[in-house]
């Protein structure tokens, strides 16, 4: 069986940042499962993994465009301090909740850096601008199922719906 559109995939992985730091892995954990073809990964990977096999084992390196996106600078607010009930409990690192108009929807940010003025909000993903090196081994292929081709998702043990 190779993948292709509409087989459920499971796979045990390492993700690297450029300096060889873990950022993820499945290793001593549960593997990744999903339905190919339905972008339910990031498309550089989903690409790179179409026509392998089972027990197939590879690295690639996938570039941001097709991992979590270049950084959108519109997304990074400098705020000053006293806009913030709370700014003493604010550390760089945390997540936020917040919105950017008063109608949008709530989004998340990253505390990006707090200084005694200001502190700056990042609202692109963590892994956004980063090249990621992945090491792959497919551990499971099937069929998936009807219903699990409808929904676009895997369902089951290892799926992450139950319905
Ligand atoms: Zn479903």
């Amino acid at each position: 069986m190779k993948i292709t559109k509409n087989i459920v995939v499971t796979i045990h992985y390492t993700l690297t940042d450029d300096n060889s730091e873990v950022i993820d892995s499945s290793q001593g954990g549960e593997p990744l499962t999903y339905l190919h073809g339905h972008g339910g990964i990031i498309p550089g990977l989903e690409a790179e993994l179409e026509g392998k096999m089972l027990d197939d084992a590879f690295k690639v390196s996938i570039q941001p465009d097709l991992a979590y996106g270049v950084i959108d600078k519109n997304l990074i607010f400098r705020i000053n301090r006293s806009s913030f009930a709370d700014s003493k409990n604010i550390k760089t690192g945390m997540q936020v909740r917040g919105q950017l108009t008063k109608e949008g929807p709530s989004m998340i940010f990253w505390v990006k850096e707090v200084n005694n003025e200001d502190i700056v909000l990042d609202g692109n993903h963590p892994l956004a601008g980063q090249t990621l090196h992945f090491d792959v081994k497919v551990s499971e292929l099937r069929n998936a199922t009807k219903e699990e081709i409808a929904h676009g998702h895997v369902h089951g043990p290892h799926g992450h719906h139950s319905h």
